[in-house]
C-alpha cells in the first residue's frame, strides 16, 4: 500500500484564473523519494502545505497509511517539514535545535541526548551539539536541520527547496549525500525544487507541475529521455522542437526528414531532437545552418544554428565536444540521429518560437502563460 495518497485535491485561492492544485492525484511508495519539479506557482508548496496539514484541501482527499487525514493536525500526522530558509532557532544552540520536536513530544533528556548525537553523527556534525547555530555555515546549518526534521522519527519527510539557499557546489555534494543518507534510513521523502539537477539526483521518481496538474511523473531516466510534453521538454532545457508530420519510420519537418523511434504515434505532431541527436556534418548535406552561438558547458559546447533558408524552421541547439565544435560564423549540414528524436504527445498551444537569442537555456518556465 502507498505510504501517501492524493486523490483528487483541489486548493484553489480567491478569483486565481486556475486552481493552486486542480484534482491531483499522487501516490508514494513507502522508502520512495518524490521530487516534485515545476516553475515558480506551479502549486508545489501548495502541494506539500496540503499532505503537511498547513492547507486544508477545498476538494479531495489525503491519506497516510490509508488513513483520512481531513481535520488532522499538523503535528499529528507523523510527517517531518523543512523548508528552504531552514529556520533554526537562533537563541538555541545545535542539541537545542534538533531535539525540539523530541522535547515537544515529551521525550526524556537522557533519550534527548542520544539521539541528538546519534543524528549529528548521521548528518556528519559529530560533537557539535553544544556550538551556537549562528556560528554555522549555510550548509552545516542545512545539515543540523535536516537532523532536526527527521529526529521524531517521522514516517515522511518533506522537504521545500532544502537546498534552495546553499552554493552550487555544496548543493551537490550535498545532494548526494542526502540520497545516500535517505537510502540508509529507508526514509520516504516528498521533496519540492525548481533545480531540475536536484530534483535528478536525489530522486526515484520525479514529478513535473504545471499550472496546479501534473504533467508527468517517472524515473528521472524515463522524463529525461521521454518529456511526455512540449512544456516537460523545455522545462527540463530541450528547446529543439519542431511541428511534424509523423509517418512510417520518419517525421517530415521544417528541418527536413528526421527519423523516428519505431513505434512512434502518427500523424500532426511536435518533435523533439535532444541536442545529442543533432550532428553536424560537411555543410553539402543534411540540414544547411549557420553557426550563432557558442556556449562553453563544462567538457562540452552547445552550439546555436540557425537554418539559413527562411522556412527552414526554428533554431536548433546541437552539443559537441570541446575541440569538434565549429566557430561562429561557420556553415554546416544537420542530420538527426534516431535514439535522439522523441515524439511529443499532443500539440503546442502556442506557435513554436522561431527565436531564440540565449542557446541553451536551462529552462524555459511559464511558456504557455
Ligand atoms: P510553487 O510552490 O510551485 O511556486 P505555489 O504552490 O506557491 O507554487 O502557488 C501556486 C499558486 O497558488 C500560485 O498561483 C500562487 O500565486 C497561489 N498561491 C499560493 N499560496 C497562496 C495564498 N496563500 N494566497 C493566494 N494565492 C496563493
Amino acid at each position: 500500500m502507498s505510504l501517501l495518497t492524493l486523490s483528487d485535491v483541489t486548493v484553489r485561492f480567491g478569483n486565481a484564473a486556475h486552481a493552486a492544485l486542480d484534482a491531483v492525484d499522487l501516490e508514494i511508495a513507502e522508502h520512495e523519494i518524490v521530487c516534485v519539479l515545476g516553475p515558480s506557482g506551479s502549486g508545489k508548496s501548495t502541494l506539500l502545505r496540503v499532505v503537511a496539514g498547513l492547507q486544508a484541501p477545498d476538494g479531495g482527499r489525503v491519506s497516510l497509511d490509508g488513513a483520512d487525514q481531513t481535520g488532522v493536525p499538523v503535528h499529528r500526522r507523523g510527517v517531518g517539514l523543512m523548508f528552504q530558509d531552514h529556520q533554526l532557532f537562533p537563541q538555541r544552540d545545535v542539541a537545542g535545535n534538533i531535539a525540539f520536536g523530541l522535547r515537544m513530544r515529551g521525550a526524556s533528556r537522557d533519550e534527548q541526548a542520544r539521539r541528538v548525537e546519534e543524528l549529528l553523527e548521521l548528518v556528519g556534525l559529530p560533537g557539535a551539539g553544544r556550538r551556537a547555530v549562528a556560528e554555522l555555515s549555510g550548509g552545516e546549518q542545512q545539515r543540523v536541520a535536516l537532523a532536526r526534521a527527521l529526529a521524531p522519527r517521522p514516517r515522511l519527510l518533506m522537504l521545500d527547496e532544502p537546498l534552495g539557499q546553499l552554493d552550487r557546489s555544496l548543493r551537490e555534494r550535498l545532494v548526494v549525500e542526502l540520497r545516500g543518507l535517505f537510502g540508509r534510513l529507508g526514509t520516504t521523502v516528498l521533496a519540492v525544487t525548481h533545480d531540475q539537477g536536484e530534483a535528478f539526483a536525489l530522486a526515484d521518481r520525479v514529478v513535473v507541475m504545471r499550472d496546479g496538474c501534473i504533467a508527468q511523473s517517472g524515473t528521472p531516466l524515463e522524463v529525461w529521455q521521454r518529456p511526455a510534453s512540449a512544456f516537460v521538454a523545455r522545462f527540463l532545457g530541450f528547446d529543439n522542437i519542431v511541428n511534424a508530420t509523423v509517418g512510417d519510420g520518419t517525421a517530415d519537418t521544417a528541418w527536413g526528414r528526421i527519423p523516428v523511434p519505431d513505434g512512434s504515434a502518427r500523424g500532426e505532431r511536435l518533435l523533439l531532437v535532444r541536442p545529442a541527436g543533432v550532428r553536424l556534418v560537411d555543410a553539402a548535406q543534411g540540414l544547411r545552418c549557420t553557426v550563432e552561438a557558442r556556449t562553453f558547458r563544462g567538457s562540452r559546447v552547445a552550439v546555436l544554428l540557425r537554418p539559413e533558408r527562411r522556412g527552414d524552421g526554428p533554431v536548433l541547439e546541437a552539443e559537441c565536444g570541446l575541440h569538434a565544435a565549429p566557430e561562429e560564423g561557420a556553415t554546416v549540414g544537420v542530420v538527426f540521429t534516431r535514439e535522439d528524436v522523441v515524439v511529443l504527445e499532443g500539440r503546442e498551444e502556442h506557435p513554436v518560437p522561431q527565436e531564440r537569442s540565449v542557446p541553451g537555456k536551462c529552462s524555459v518556465p511559464g511558456i504557455h502563460a
